[in-house]
């Protein structure tokens, strides 16, 4: 965003609230600085030399879980997660302590692969003292990348070829999401393609401010995948998703074709059930996926015709995740995991069905008593025989 935006749009805001009442952070605080109407006014005052940058300030910029629920809703069109994000930029190097995190940050997802295998031999520590804090559940494993170099899996028969944009926390936590991916589509006689190199969507980079290195990201990733010959690319992450399609072209002016997130490019294309899946579930919806993909439909339908009865929270809660909003406010991301838990919960379901894999991170902390699927797992065992044929 150029400065003269950001000028106009924190002008533009004529407090109308709108964007208060589905707020996760206003909801958990009830203070009004932790909606979007407030942050524009601290915003505001920044920009006009009432208020300095550093402390407070920063805190309530960066406390903001990025979910889009709030630009959803402006009636004048403001872009509010592009303020906050530019805002971010201007704001990072006001904070000493998180100039740790941020290095941090970058040393770690520089090769995350290497990361997880320095980090592995501490693995039953790092769970005992992360699952102590709600940092992740307890019981999940650090896994290495399963694809060193370009995966190919071949159908029987071929109709296309797409490639899957795994994502950090398919690749590292839930590798078996790629693989139940890849029988789906191959079911459906998609030839996948796992490319290497994939990096960081830049998603953690954003939301901390360090615009540079998200552009890094971005370009790495536009350089392996424009390259190939594809009818698409597919994720099991809406986060991604958001990413390439949307933040890739504000960020390096370039534009992935056809991205698309998995129940979005499935729903048209799944119609023989083999096996009805009977379980009462609830949905959660992901933000990115309700709030800037704007995909609710989708997963519902591909359920329900799965065998799948669904059922409705009576109010769609974020998860409290938020990439690295969880580890920095975890007191505030604690409360609004036991929000959305108690929706779900309040629905008498049997099962959570999702379709990020960081929601399944995130409720997996707090939803002991019952399973939460990603969708994709639904879908293969209503489509694929056991032989993954
Ligand atoms: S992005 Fe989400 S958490 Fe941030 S101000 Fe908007 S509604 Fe609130
Ligand atoms: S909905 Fe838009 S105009 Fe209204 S208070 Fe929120 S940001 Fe401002």
């Amino acid at each position: 965003m150029k400065e003269k935006d950001f000028i106009r749009a924190i002008n533009l805001c004529v407090r109308c609230g709108s964007c208060i009442a589905q707020c996760p952070t206003y909801k958990a605080t009830n203070r009004e600085t932790e909606n979007a109407r407030g942050r524009l006014k601290i915003l505001k005052s920044f920009a006009d030399r009432q208020l300095a940058p550093g402390g407070k300030v920063n805190e309530k910029i960066f406390n903001c879980i990025m979910c889009g629920n709030c630009t959803n809703r402006c009636p004048l069109g403001i872009d509010i997660e592009e303020v906050f994000y530019h805002a971010r930029s201007l704001l990072k190097s006001y904070d000493k302590k998180m100039g740790i995190y941020r290095l941090a940050t970058r040393l770690a997802f520089k090769n995350t692969d290497l990361t997880v295998k320095m980090l592995k031999p501490f693995q039953k520590y790092i769970n005992r003292k992360m699952g102590e804090k709600k940092l992740i559940p307890g019981n999940i494993g650090f896994n290495e990348n399963q694809f060193k170099k370009t995966g190919v899996f071949k159908p029987m028969e071929k109709i296309g070829r797409v490639a899957v944009f795994s994502g950090c926390s398919v690749k590292h936590v839930y590798p078996e999401l790629s693989q139940s991916l890849t029988k789906v589509l191959n079911a459906l006689k998609y030839e996948v393609v796992f490319p290497r190199p994939e990096n960081c969507c830049g998603a953690p980079f954003r939301s901390l401010g360090m615009e540079d290195v998200a552009k890094e990201y971005a370009e790495k990733n536009y350089d392996t995948f424009s390259k190939l010959n594809l009818d698409a690319i597919i994720s099991l992450c809406p986060t991604c998703v958001v990413y390439l399609k949307q933040h890739y072209p504000k960020l390096i002016g370039k534009k992935l074709e056809n991205v698309f997130e998995v129940s979005v490019f499935l729903q048209d294309k799944i119609k023989d059930i083999k096996k009805e899946i009977k379980i009462r579930a609830a949905y959660h919806d992901p933000c990115h996926q309700a709030n800037v993909l704007k995909a609710t439909m989708e997963p519902r339908e591909l359920l329900k015709r799965s065998g799948v009865e669904l059922l409705e929270p009576k109010n769609q809660t974020c998860c409290g995740f938020g990439g690295t909003f969880s580890f920095f406010f975890q007191e505030m991301s604690g409360k609004i995991l036991e929000t959305a838990t108690r929706e779900l919960k309040d629905t008498g379901c049997e099962a959570i069905v999702t379709s990020c894999p960081n929601c399944l991170l995130q409720l997996s902390k707090s939803m002991t008593d019952r399973p939460i699927y990603h969708i994709i797992e639904v879908l293969e065992e209503a489509i694929c025989e056991p032989d993954g044929t």
